[in-house]
């Protein structure tokens, strides 16, 4: 391998990665801040729900079973 096949190697994984900057911030825009689906039951988010909580990965039910279920882990692993 010579020098310049290392820098075409170089630029075409540059290229890679803006392409997936590029899909993931058109990704974005069409659906808003956050998830649009619900990643446990997969049902839309609500649109309020996600620019309250951009961060939000779940709808509210799933999200409420999540912090119990993540609430008797703790208490399980205290035991
Ligand atoms: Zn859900």
């Amino acid at each position: 391998m010579t020098i310049g096949d290392f820098e075409r190697e170089l630029s075409e994984q540059r290229v890679e990665q803006e392409k997936d900057a590029a899909i993931a911030a058109a990704r974005a825009a069409l659906t808003g801040p956050g998830l649009a689906h619900c990643e446990d039951c997969d049902r839309p988010i609500s649109e309020a729900r996600r620019q309250a909580l951009p961060s939000a990965t779940r709808c509210v039910v799933c999200q409420d079973l999540h912090e119990i279920d993540k609430r008797k882990a703790t208490k399980w692993t205290r035991q």
